[in-house]
């Protein structure tokens, strides 16, 4: 079966930064299922899988903007101290969730002053390429409730 639009696809993947490094990977673990199409995973890869089929091996190379997007210096900002939360313990590289105009995310603390604390709002991935070893394992018709969450159920999805 060929990959195209509301296929539940399984893939095992390995994701790498421009050092080599591995950021993540599904080795040892279930593979990743996603509904394509959906964006459930990044545009670049995405377009990259379209048309391929089970037992298919890619190496793609993801470009920021097809990615996790453009570092974007205005994410950077300046916090009072007092804003966090008297348990908050304060240390560069801490990782929280916090509330923005666009949503829930996870920031990070890049620098810690007197009174204020830097804090980066760009995705922890934003502004690099991507590196993916991609192993197409199965490719399958979704079902209707899944595409109605929009979402993979079962195996390498949600359980619920
Ligand atoms: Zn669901």
């Amino acid at each position: 079966m060929t990959i195209k639009n509301d296929k539940v696809v399984l893939i095992h993947y390995t994701l790498k930064d421009d050092k080599g490094e591995t950021i993540d990977s599904s080795e040892g673990q279930e593979p990743l299922g996603y509904l394509h199409g959906k964006k459930n995973i990044v545009v670049g890869l995405e377009s990259v899988l379209d048309g391929q089929k089970a037992g298919q091996k890619l190496n793609v190379i993801v470009k920021p903007e097809d990615g996790y997007g453009i570092y974007d210096e205005k994410m950077k900002q300046e916090v009072e101290k007092s804003k966090f939360g008297k348990e908050a313990e304060l240390q560069v590289g801490a990782r929280f969730q916090a509330e923005t105009p666009q949503g829930v995310t996870i920031a990070c603390i890049k620098e810690i002053k007197d009174k204020t604390v830097i804090v980066d709002f760009n995705h922890e991935l934003a502004g690099k390429t991507l590196y993916f070893d991609i192993e197409i394992m199965d490719v399958r018709d979704a079902s209707a409730e899944e595409l109605e969450h929009g979402h993979v159920h079962g195996t390498g999805g949600h359980k619920h």
